[in-house]
């Protein structure tokens, strides 16, 4: 990445911008005329507005992937190189437009300016430079079948038209885990960004163009997801949908989809255990535990959200980690100070306070933060402190659902096997993570954990290459590395007779 400049760049031609959707290479009026507004969750205020898709718009786009994916359209005449090509060109074109990218999530998405750049935007770009290598390493197989006379081949194919849609927590990062793979398959794009942030999407859709991803290949819909998200997922000429979200909407997609024989994945929600035994080195135990719940304000699906600590190890850890949270900075992304910024909208406020208030009208108490207005910020902001929650138990909304914000809960634990039952005690299998000296023990328990990213003495790393997904509730398929690209390819047995009269 580029030296960093902690200036603000200047987007507001992108903030006055008509509201467009881009379908088939132009950016175009919806049918509806409908809007969306963006609010700046720092200050609650309008900055720009986006374009609403509904079902017409879904009916243009999908139409105009359906084409796009024609096998005498220029996208399927493409070489491999050439389509690695164009992704590793897409990649050098976000990497030159970080700083204007990362003001976007500044002002939709509420991201700390510089986590935008160093974290989202940066593992936007390894992202593209990695499935742009993979276009050209996509071979089938000769099978060694047991009848004579034949050749048995596999050919790997593109699955086709892809709906994706994904969520608001990291608005460029979860188009691109989906795009990204896609595009390296050769499928064609309709995606739908959460309504709460659809302004990096539509950049996104412009530097694609840019790149030589040719019309049609990658359309852009924001919109509503139960207008825009319903008619993608059901329109006949979609043939994959890749959903993140949370659980409740993605077995919903799930459900709508199983008639119709669509391939889906699903990257849903979380509520992970990070476990800390008492040899853990306990400075980095802690800064590890406070970033694996504060970081993005808590609005991650893997957060470590569910603290469990080696019980003579407790009280220290939860006196470091609620001196933390409690010399956090809680401001906008704008300025530089901030280490937690504000949370994607009221509604999520609204969310987050009142699990933290339930949790102590049960008895819970929050020995860092609470579910007041930060000192210092614009109260029309949706600022939450980062709060710690202790005397909890497992019955309680607050240790079982997934809250999304800066909220952990905190529990001793006394033996391995007591940790791990508890922490596989969960509708949700998306991450864990392990502290410990001993590495025997971290593998041993690593094995026993139903999660799909185990972390030991580190927390929430992803690359390019990794996969990531979930056990159980939290979704089914992987994105990242192969096993990602896997699920936007079908497989096509070819058989010839070598008699050649059959
Ligand atoms: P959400 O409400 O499920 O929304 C996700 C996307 O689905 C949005 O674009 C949404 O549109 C759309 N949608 C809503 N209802 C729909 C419907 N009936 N049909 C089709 N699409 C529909 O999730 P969120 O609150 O935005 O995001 C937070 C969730 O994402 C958390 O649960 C988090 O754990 C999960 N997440 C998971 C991962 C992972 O990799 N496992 C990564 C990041 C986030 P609207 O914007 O209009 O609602
Ligand atoms: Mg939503």
């Amino acid at each position: 990445m580029t030296a960093i400049d902690t200036r603000p760049h200047d987007i507001s031609d992108i903030l006055e911008r008509e509201p467009k959707l881009l379908i088939d290479g132009e950016l175009v009026d919806s049918h509806s005329g409908e809007t969306l507004d963006v609010l700046d969750p720092a200050t609650g205020q309008k900055v720009a507005t986006a374009a609403s898709a509904d079902a017409t718009d879904v009916d243009r786009a999908v139409r105009a992937a359906h084409r796009a994916f024609d096998l005498r359209a220029p996208w399927r005449r493409m070489s491999a190189l050439d389509r690695g090509r164009a992704i590793i060109r897409l990649a050098r074109l976000v990497e030159q437009h970080a700083d204007e990218l990362a003001e976007i999530e500044v002002v939709d998405g509420g991201w700390l300016r510089q986590a935008a750049r160093d974290v989202e935007i940066d593992l936007t770009v390894r992202h593209l430079d990695y499935f742009g290598g993979w276009p050209t390493k996509i071979e089938g197989n000769t099978i060694p079948v047991s009848i004579p006379d034949v050749m048995v081949r596999t050919e790997r194919e593109p699955v086709g038209v892809v709906a994706q849609i994904v969520p608001w927590n990291y608005p460029l990062l979860m188009a691109i885990w989906k795009v990204a793979p896609a595009l390296a398959a050769g499928c064609t794009i309709v995606l739908k960004p959460a309504e709460n942030t659809p302004l990096i999407a539509m950049r996104l859709g412009e530097l694609a163009l840019e790149a030589g991803i040719p019309p049609g290949v990658l359309n852009i819909l924001p919109g509503l997801g139960s207008v825009a998200g319903e008619a993608l997922v059901e329109h006949p000429l979609v043939d994959k949908v890749a959903f993140t979200g949370s659980t409740a909407v993605g077995t919903h997609i799930a459900a709508k989809c199983a008639p119709m024989v669509k391939r889906v994945t699903l990257e849903m929600g979380g509520k992970s255990p990070n476990i800390i035994f008492g040899d853990a080195p306990l400075e980095s135990a802690v800064a590890g535990a406070a970033s694996a719940i504060f970081f993005n304000a808590g609005q991650a699906c893997s957060a470590g959200s569910r603290l469990y600590v080696e019980s003579g190890i407790f009280d220290d850890v939860v006196a470091g980690l609620a001196d933390t949270a409690d010399r956090m900075v809680v401001g906008p992304g704008s300025d530089p100070r901030s280490q937690v910024g504000p949370l994607i909208s009221g509604r999520q406020l609204d969310r987050v306070r009142s699990y933290i208030d339930d949790t102590v009208e049960r008895g819970g108490r929050a020995v860092a933060g609470g579910s007041g207005t930060p000192d210092g910020v614009d109260p029309s902001g949706y600022f939450v402190r980062p709060t710690v929650l202790v005397d909890v138990d497992e019955t309680m909304p607050a240790v079982r659902e997934e809250i999304f914000g800066p909220v952990v809960v905190v529990q001793p634990f006394d033996t391995l096997e007591d940790i791990a039952r508890r922490a596989n005690d969960s509708d949700y299998g998306l991450a864990a993570g392990i502290w410990t000296r001993d590495i025997g023990r971290a593998n041993t328990l690593a094995g026993m954990l139903r999660a799909g990213s185990v972390y030991i003495n580190t927390y929430g790393l992803t690359d390019a290459a990794a996969p990531f997904g979930g056990f159980r509730r939290s979704g089914y398929g992987r994105d990242m590395g192969h096993q990602n690209l896997e699920s936007y390819l079908e497989t096509r047995t070819v058989w010839t007779a070598l008699d050649g009269e059959g």
